[in-house]
């Protein structure tokens, strides 16, 4: 490993400040296009942990952020927005660095991170009760009050859009966040923390704390003080996180995995879908909760279909995510690509047909990254491996059906719900097969797409808990009911 770069180098955020951690360690960050160190962080001990969550409290009890006017919110969020998107051009290239998409990915991502601050801004002046008739004379109301300290633990694959699609809410309601990014990729979280105490935010309001799930994240979520935890990651972890939450009876929201089912009807526009199905398996090199990764495409077009999905993965560009023209960058550690590598040899020895790609990217001068070639396997039997368990790397399965039930059948034949597609030129096939596919959500003749103002969330094994949209909110809030006995006291009786 080379020396690391001092232009990347932070310590933890802890109560509006950059500081080293107590126990002094340090970890280097790698450039997943060469493996080799761009910068450091300070790695959070336990100690580290309970500050951030006490700056938090403090943050919380101190400012007027939860109690304040809801403008003031909205203000702040607008100016770390404003902000975000003056450097816009610098986040990206840091994401890009750290995690390795393509520029034109890391881009796109932080427009949606400005669009989520922008659209939960407007939010944090709304977030009103109600008036409850009951019976007498009494005044029934309800408040929604802000949680206090909440715990956020974000994945790689978006770094800094996943850590603010719960965090920017949870702000907005008035809430004091810690954020703990994934140790493989914590720079733009460093780095936007800072950012948004540029713009305004409170001291304590928004930590940042980098370390292992096991020991720093967990202490976070037992922490007494933690009011609630929001998680995206694997279902492994999700499920340790939901025991954590509920022995202190705490809410958790759970963003997990998926195996995505495109389905693909014989009357599709095949164009049009090979072009989707190729950016929902390809983008990102595959590294999406949401990939469309189980190709179920009608027999009597499987081969039409998967020729042009091939033909448009040979073409793809790979490189390091910064270089020009590149269309696909590496995966984000050695790990990932030997985890994703797995898969594929395993899927030969079951029987698939390796289309195209399968292999590691060996030559220079891509040969010291975690770059894959963009891979097709067909002909699977419906038990494969590769069609059951998450992949997460730029490899599509193929497997065919013969009528719409079977169809159906098999694209509910998994323990995930995220994402399901369909493609189908007709309306009635189309809006009737979306009733009937188990997943939070479903796209017809269009790729993985979503909005802020949309709610992403999956059925199954694939979560609990919607994000986006506007219940995002007020998932970061409680309820509290106050009834007014408004009664007169009556005259006293005069004799
Ligand atoms: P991961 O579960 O390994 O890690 C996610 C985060 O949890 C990291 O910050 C990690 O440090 C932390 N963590 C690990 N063990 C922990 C523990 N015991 N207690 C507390 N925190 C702990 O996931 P990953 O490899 O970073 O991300 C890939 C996974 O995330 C895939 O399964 C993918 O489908 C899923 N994902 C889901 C969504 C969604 O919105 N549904 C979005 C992106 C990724």
């Amino acid at each position: 490993m080379s020396s690391t770069s001092s232009e990347h180098s932070y310590g933890l955020f802890i109560g509006g400040k950059d500081t080293p951690g107590t126990a002094g360690d340090r970890q280097d960050v790698l450039d997943p296009a060469t493996n080799r160190a761009i910068g450091s962080i300070a790695v959070a001990s336990a100690d580290d942990a309970r500050h951030a969550i006490e700056s938090a409290q403090h943050g919380f009890e101190s400012s007027d952020w939860a109690g304040g006017d809801g403008a003031q919110r909205t203000k702040v969020l607008q100016r770390i927005a404003r902000k975000l998107e003056e450097r816009l051009d610098e986040f990206a290239r840091l994401e890009t660095l750290n995690m390795g998409k393509t520029l034109k990915e890391s881009r796109g991502d932080m427009g949606f991170v400005v669009r989520t601050l922008d659209y939960v801004s407007g939010l944090a002046d709304k977030i009103e009760g109600e008036t409850i008739p009951v019976p007498g004379a009494r005044l029934d109301y309800t408040l929604r009050e802000p949680l206090g300290v909440t715990v956020h633990i974000a994945p790689w694959n978006y770094p800094l859009l996943l850590a603010v699609r719960s965090v920017a809410p949870a702000l907005a309601a008035g809430n004091a966040v810690v954020l703990k990014p994934a140790s493989l990729t914590p720079l733009t979280a460093l780095a936007f923390a800072k950012l948004a105490h540029e713009a305004g935010l409170p001291e304590g309001i928004l930590n940042v704390v980098v370390g292992s799930g096991g020991r720093i994240g967990e202490s976070l979520i037992a922490d007494p003080r933690t009011a609630s935890v929001a998680f995206t990651g694997s279902g492994d972890v999700g499920r340790r996180i939901a025991e954590l939450a509920a022995q202190r009876f705490i809410p958790a929201t759970l963003e997990l995995g998926g195996k995505g089912p495109v389905l693909v009807f014989p009357d599709a526009d095949l164009d049009r879908a090979a072009r989707g199905i190729a950016f929902g398996i390809f983008g990102n090199a595959g590294q999406m909760c949401w990939a469309g990764s189980r190709l179920l495409v009608h027999a009597s077009i499987s081969e039409a279909l998967v020729n042009r999905v091939a033909t448009i993965a040979k073409g793809l560009k790979l490189g390091p995510g910064s270089s020009d023209g590149v269309d696909m960058g590496p995966l984000v550690s050695p790990g990932q690509l030997a985890s994703v590598l797995s898969f594929v040899e395993e899927s030969g020895a079951e029987g698939g047909r390796i289309v195209c790609g399968g292999s590691r990217v060996t030559s220079a001068p891509l040969g010291d990254g975690n770059f894959l070639a963009p891979t097709v396997v067909a002909d699977l039997p419906s038990g494969a491996h590769i069609l059951r368990d998450e992949v997460f790397g730029p490899v599509l399965a193929v497997t065919t059906f013969d009528d719409t039930e079977q169809g159906i059948r098999a694209a509910n034949d998994t323990r995930y719900g995220l994402f399901a597609s369909l493609w189908t030129r007709d309306l009635a096939t189309a809006l009737a097969t979306a009733r009937r596919l188990q997943a939070g959500m479903v796209s017809i003749n269009e790729a993985p797409v979503t909005f802020p103002q949309a709610p992403f969330g999956g059925y199954k094994e694939s979560g609990l808990g919607f994000e986006q949209g506007t219940d995002a909110i007020l998932q970061f809030t409680r309820r509290k009911n106050v009834v007014v006995n408004l009664s007169q006291p009556k005259p006293a009786k005069t004799s």
